[in-house]
């Protein structure tokens, strides 16, 4: 299930145990500590006034951060708890359908049938 509520949070249920645990990123995990310059270069890149070599450190940078993330223990990363919880209803599977114009393939409740013809969002929209 997906709850946008901008945060890092993720719950892991298993429900032959019915056992549940919180995930939760660490508040004491501030990815600008660990790499300053990134929040500047990514602003660059966005507003679209980064050079082509300003882009590049960009890419440079994310991997080598990420691969530093990557390092840290998780208990570092993140706060796990146990917790009690309702265990959610198993949701309706349903089958993917093919989109008539990119052909991929679309969960069939989301996609938009038109004069025989199935399409996706996207194709729908543009
Ligand atoms: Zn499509």
């Amino acid at each position: 299930m997906f709850k946008d509520h901008g945060k890092q949070v993720y719950t892991f249920i298993n429900r032959n145990t019915n056992e549940a645990v919180k995930v939760s990123l660490n508040d004491s995990f501030n990815v600008d500590i660990l790499a300053p310059q990134l929040e500047k270069l990514r602003g660059s890149v966005n507003s679209g006034t980064a050079t082509d070599l300003e882009k590049e450190d960009l890419k440079q940078m994310t991997e080598e951060v990420s691969e530093e993330i990557l390092e840290i223990p998780y208990n570092k990363l993140f706060h796990t708890e146990h917790v009690e919880m309702d265990i959610p209803k198993k949701t309706m599977n349903f089958k993917n359908v093919k989109c008539s114009k990119c052909g991929e393939m679309v969960s069939e409740h989301r996609a938009i049938k038109m004069e025989g013809k199935i399409s996706c969002i996207p194709c729908f929209k543009g």
